[in-house]
């Protein structure tokens, strides 16, 4: 026979405090400290929460804007780049051929800036 003492589960994040909450995203199960009642979430999935929808974990910052943005709430703008749709629909970036376009001049004016 196994014995089973644990009766109440302890925070998986501080591993200290009595769990009563469980992370929607993570299903963490997580202290009252480490839990942010108005998002539902705990506080390691707030940190790295999309800022535009609220709901789904970040997978990179807006290098426009700088927010956290999740796959869903970003386009992707080269190999390395993705921008919020915010910034996209703002028509702050335009995407693949203008944007190379806007690039190089803007290094040739930088240039020009230079050796003036
Ligand atoms: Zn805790
Ligand atoms: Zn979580
Ligand atoms: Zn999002
Ligand atoms: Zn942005």
């Amino acid at each position: 026979m196994k014995e089973m003492k644990q009766s109440k589960p302890l925070c998986d994040i501080c591993g200290v405090n009595e769990a009563v909450y469980t992370c929607k995203i993570c299903k963490r199960n997580v202290c009252k400290e480490d839990f942010d009642e108005d998002k539902g979430i705990c506080k390691i999935c707030a940190a790295t929460l999309c800022q535009i929808c609220n709901s789904r974990l970040s997978v990179t910052y807006c290098p426009y804007c700088g927010r956290l943005v999740c796959t869903e709430d970003s386009i992707q703008l080269d190999n390395v780049r993705r921008v919020c749709i915010d910034c996209y629909r703002n028509g702050a970036i335009k995407l693949s051929k203008n944007n190379s376009k806007y690039i190089n001049g803007a290094i040739k004016l930088s240039k020009r800036v230079k050796i003036v």
